[in-house]
């Protein structure tokens, strides 16, 4: 049998006064997933572990079963795997934001929504100027970036900016958790301490003024009339993943593709054993391209055992509170990724298993992501059906799953039945 995950990003959403009290996923018109789910069995996952924030990354690795408390390194290595940065023992990769600052302020965490065109060249510079045997900065996407510290001790505290805008960025800057200020080479991983490690970053973000500020890429865009990046932010520090592969928990999985126009969850790919495939005119957005994207993945499934196939932009919809625009991104996803795919496997010889979820709710009301259990299905030729009729989140607790936690959901998924 051969296995697709189908994610739609931050599908899930509480119930919507205007639409009646109906979630979006009870509102929208959505067959497709709503006849799986009626042939095939349902249930929720918690995809939030305990103490953990509900980020994509987070939810995305309890999807594929990754125990979190073991297995969880922040932002920094699963983006260094999606711009292809191999981390070797002992490396501390941090999310690398170049941010705007004015005054004494965070005027923002993109640095005006620079393109990563102008941010190569700033990087490049940066890494020129403030690069060693120690320090090393990697250009990515847009205003993220990468830096790695040769033996950074990664018990500091450090701040997301874009959870800071407008605030004073000083006392936001690195400091060592509390408690390990005198602690030295803990884990074998670092030789700073956690002071050092934090005096140093703060030395590199201080230095990164003088050197950005007056930069011509900075001097074009003022005059533009657009925000300088001015500043380095690093932040979410880790090392790299003790992941093991898809393959080594699941020998069926001989070769297994993922297909995501999101960093962090190629990051999660890589560190899985999948490849990665480049769709043309993947955006992240609504107005992705989801043919591109299907058509991959049926190519994909010809010759590998498994696909991630995650879309994301419910969340984006979600993120800006648009419930008519997050409804379309729902309608999009059953109608031009669910159904074209079902349609196309569902008589194959070598039979094919579908799974359809959100990673975490993204509540239109609230704008930002939520930790409670998401719906998913599981429909494959010849599955005993339950009583379901709809997918949605409140259906989904009457499904003869239940509640799932860890592993448990992909321990079913992948389950060899025929
Ligand atoms: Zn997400």
């Amino acid at each position: 049998m051969k296995h697709i995950i189908i994610l739609g990003d931050g599908m899930a959403d509480w119930p919507v006064k205007s639409l009646g009290g109906k979630t979006l996923l009870q509102s929208a018109k959505i067959p497709y997933m709503d006849k799986l789910a009626q042939m095939g069995r349902v249930g929720r996952l918690k995809t939030v572990a305990d103490g953990f924030h509900p980020g994509s990354e987070v939810a995305n690795m309890s999807v594929l079963g990754y125990n979190l408390p073991k297995v969880y390194e922040g932002r920094g290595p699963l983006e260094a795997a999606s711009i292809g940065v191999e981390l070797k023992p002992g490396e501390m990769a941090m999310r690398c934001n170049i941010i705007c600052i004015e005054g004494d302020n965070i005027k923002n965490h993109s640095a005006g929504h620079i393109t990563t065109e102008e941010a190569d060249v700033l990087v490049k510079y940066l890494q020129e100027q403030l690069g060693d045997e120690r320090v090393r900065f990697y250009t990515g996407v847009q205003y993220r970036h990468l830096l790695v510290i040769k033996g950074g001790d990664k018990r500091i505290d450090c701040t997301p900016p874009h959870d800071v805008p407008l605030k004073p960025f000083r006392p936001l800057l690195v400091k060592p958790m509390p408690g390990t200020e005198n602690i030295t080479t803990p884990e074998g991983q670092a030789d700073l301490t956690p002071q050092q490690t934090a005096d140093l970053i703060n030395d590199l973000i201080m230095r990164s003024w003088e050197l950005l500020q007056n930069h011509p890429i900075n001097q074009k865009r003022m005059a533009g009339g657009k925000d300088p990046a001015n500043s380095i932010w690093p932040w979410s520090p880790g090392y790299r993943p003790q992941m093991e592969r898809l393959s080594d928990k699941f020998p069926q999985v001989k070769c297994g593709a993922v297909i995501s126009a999101v960093d962090l969850i190629n990051g999660i790919g890589y560190y899985a054993g999948l490849r990665r495939l480049i769709v043309e005119g993947a955006t992240g957005l609504y107005d992705t391209n989801y043919e591109n994207k299907v058509a991959a993945a049926l190519d994909a499934l010809k010759t590998d055992d498994f696909v991630y196939l995650h879309i994301e932009a419910s969340d984006e919809a979600g993120h800006e509170g648009d419930i008519s625009l997050k409804t379309l991104t729902i309608e999009n996803l059953d109608s031009r990724a669910v159904g074209p795919v079902y349609e196309a496997v569902k008589n194959w010889d070598e039979p094919v298993s579908i799974a359809v979820l959100p990673d975490h709710p993204t509540p239109c009301e609230l704008r930002t992501h939520t930790n409670e259990p998401v719906p998913f299905f599981i429909w494959y030729p010849g599955i005993e059906p339950d009583e379901v009729q709809t997918f949605d989140e409140v259906a989904a607790c009457n499904g003869s799953y239940g509640l799932m936690r860890e592993d448990e959901f992909i321990n079913e998924f992948m389950k060899e039945i025929l």
